[in-house]
C-alpha cells in the first residue's frame, strides 16, 4: 500500500501557510506522498475573485516545485462540478487501487465534519488527520472525535502550528497594490503579476446544500 495524504482546498492562490502546513505534515507523519487537490468548485463557501481552475493549478505546481514528496492532482476539475470529498475519494480509489489515503484538514472542519456528506463513507474509506492549531483546542477536538463511535479511531488530532495566513488577504493586498510576495513563492507572485490576477473583485457564487 502506498501511504498518501490529500490535502484539498481552493488554493486561490497557494500562500506559505499552506505550504508550511504541507510540509509539517510530511515530516512528522510517515505519509509517502503529498497531494494537494484544488476544488473545481468549492461547496462550502461563496468564492470571491476565484481564478481559473487552470491558474489555480499552475500556481500550485509553481508553488511546489523542489518539494520532491509533494504533488498536485486535477482529480476534482476531470469530475467537475462541486468537489464532494466522498466523489474525489471513490475516484482516486478507483485511479490508485493500492493508495491507503488520509485527508488533511484543520481543526475547524472536524468540529463540523459529521455535517459533510456521507462523512461515514469518507471515513471508511480514509483517515483524517485534523490539525490543531493549538494545545487548548486539543480536548474539544477529542471530544468531537469521540462522538464518531467506532468510526473514531480512523481520527487523528495533532497539534501542528500553523501560518496565519490566507487567500483572502492576498487577493485583497494585490486588489490595494500591495506587496504580497513575502506571503507566497516569488514564482506564484511573478504568475499572478503577469496574469494580472485578482486585481478587481469578482464574486463566484457556489450555491450551499451542503457541506463538502
Ligand atoms: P480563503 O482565504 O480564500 O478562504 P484559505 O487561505 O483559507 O482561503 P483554502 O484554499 O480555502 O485557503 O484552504 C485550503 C486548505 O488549507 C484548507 O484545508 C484550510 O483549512 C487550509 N489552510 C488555509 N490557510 C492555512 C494556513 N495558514 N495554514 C494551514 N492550513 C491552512
Amino acid at each position: 500500500m502506498r501511504s498518501i495524504a490529500l490535502f484539498g482546498g481552493t488554493f486561490n492562490p497557494v500562500h506559505y501557510g499552506h505550504l508550511h502546513f504541507a510540509r509539517a505534515c510530511l515530516e512528522r507523519f510517515l505519509f509517502e506522498e503529498l497531494w494537494l487537490i484544488p476544488a473545481c468548485i468549492p461547496p462550502h463557501k461563496v468564492a470571491e475573485d476565484l481564478a481559473s481552475e487552470r491558474d489555480r493549478l499552475e500556481m500550485l505546481r509553481l508553488g511546489i516545485s523542489g518539494e520532491s514528496r509533494m504533488r498536485v492532482s486535477d482529480v476534482e476539475y476531470r469530475l467537475g462540478g462541486k468537489s464532494y470529498t466522498i466523489y474525489t475519494l471513490e475516484q482516486l480509489s478507483r485511479e490508485e487501487p493500492d493508495g491507503e489515503f488520509t485527508l488533511l484538514i484543520g481543526s475547524d472542519m472536524l468540529l463540523s465534519f459529521d455535517r459533510w456528506f456521507r462523512w461515514e463513507e469518507i471515513l471508511q474509506r480514509a483517515r483524517l488527520l485534523a490539525a490543531a492549531r493549538m494545545e487548548r483546542d486539543l480536548p474539544l477536538l477529542q471530544k468531537k472525535r469521540d462522538s464518531f463511535g467506532s468510526l473514531a479511531e480512523r481520527v487523528t488530532i495533532a497539534e501542528i502550528p500553523v501560518l496565519p495566513l490566507s487567500s483572502t488577504e492576498i487577493r485583497e493586498a494585490i486588489r490595494a497594490g500591495k506587496d504580497c510576495r513575502p506571503l507566497l513563492p516569488d514564482t506564484v507572485a511573478d504568475y499572478i503579476r503577469e496574469k494580472g490576477l485578482y486585481r478587481k473583485k469578482e464574486v463566484f457564487y457556489a450555491f450551499i446544500l451542503t457541506n463538502h
